[in-house]
């Protein structure tokens, strides 16, 4: 006889590979989502809906309609609402499962509050779109002996990889350095059909409920590749690479991503024109008294969690965290100035 407060989760427990021990594992386990654009949007909704017990979604953008395309928990009234992915996938996700402790969080994972952002996860999942955050990702989870699961989409095809710390290789291991910026393309230069994301966040889910239950020897350990037009899997094996080179992460465990110059971040957002500036001093900007203030430049629109103004060809977007997105600009130190001559944070 189950367990009556099992009851929602009847079909997967019938599974031979979970039953109700597993169950509990998951429903004990902390997920943490890191980005929550298509990727993040199908393996958070999976995995709150097997009943993992804490989810923490980390996302630093709003919702634009370009992305209801592929993303899978927001719709157009989110977009009305100019609501942040994050707070907004956390409403939805809590309307799945009130069971789940789900937290939403709009910022950008750095090396500076990647720590505090993920404390207590079992296993991260990649929902990211860039290799800068990837590497840091990578770097933290090796130094910290957490396992985390690789994911990316790009036309139509879609990569996908566990790595599970001196058991599998690493990203770097893998990857060896980073792709040049801008010679990789992104989703907002190259286009991406949206079933993809479906699938390899479905495999990233799937993934996280075989590890976190300890179901390590069913678990990937090839790079997948799939590609939904040619209707083609591949699985690359991978196990060579583990050793094989002086890893500067898993094996002389230097952990670069980690360490960075203090000051003022930025980053260019690929194929957007835009840049993403965010100052180390600054964390708990008052929106509402930043509104008045700039009320003499330019007619101001917020709400509890962004701020958003335009003078001349930029557009500017502040968030709480003292991040700010500027638009119509690539270049970084124009957008750095930019910054400090209308938030000086
Ligand atoms: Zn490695």
């Amino acid at each position: 006889m189950m367990d009556q407060s099992l009851e929602r989760y009847s079909r997967q427990i019938l599974l031979q590979h979970i039953g109700e021990e597993c169950q509990k594992v998951l429903m004990d386990s902390n997920v943490v989502v890191v980005g929550c654009g298509a990727l993040g949007t199908v393996s958070s909704s999976y995995l709150t809906r097997a009943g993992i017990g804490q989810i923490r979604i980390i996302d630093r953008d709003f919702i634009e309609e370009s992305n209801l395309q592929r993303q899978l928990l927001f719709d157009e009234n989110d977009i009305a609402e100019g609501l942040p992915k994050a707070i907004t996938a956390q409403r939805k996700l809590r309307k799945i499962n009130n069971k789940a402790n789900i937290e939403g969080i709009v910022t950008d994972v750095n090396y500076a509050n990647i720590e505090e952002l993920t404390k207590g996860a079992d296993i991260i999942i990649d929902g990211t779109d860039n290799f800068e955050t990837r590497f840091l990702i990578n770097d933290f989870c090796i130094k910290n002996n957490i396992p985390w699961i690789y994911g990316a989409c790009i036309g139509s095809r879609g990569l996908t990889m566990n790595i599970v710390p001196s058991k599998t290789p690493c990203l770097r291991c893998v990857f060896e350095t980073m792709p040049q910026m801008g010679t990789f393309p992104t989703c907002d230069t190259a286009g991406v059909i949206g079933p993809i994301a479906g699938i390899i966040g479905s495999i990233q889910a799937t993934e996280a409920i075989k590890i976190l239950t300890g179901k390590f020897e069913s678990a990937n350990k090839a790079l997948i590749e799939v590609d939904v037009w040619d209707t083609k899997v591949k699985q690359i094996d991978v196990s060579d690479f583990m050793g094989l080179n002086d890893c500067p992460t898993c094996k002389l465990h230097t952990f670069k991503y980690l360490e960075a110059e203090d000051g003022v971040m930025t980053t260019l957002l690929c194929g957007k024109n835009a840049v993403q500036v965010m100052s180390r001093n600054s964390s708990n900007v008052d929106l509402v008294q930043l509104a008045r203030r700039l009320t003499s430049v330019s007619n101001v629109s917020s709400n509890e969690f962004m701020l958003k103004f335009r003078v001349k060809d930029n557009e500017f977007t502040v968030f709480p965290d003292g991040r700010a997105i500027i638009t119509g600009t690539n270049d970084l130190s124009t957008a750095k100035s930019l910054y400090s001559k209308y938030l000086g944070m």
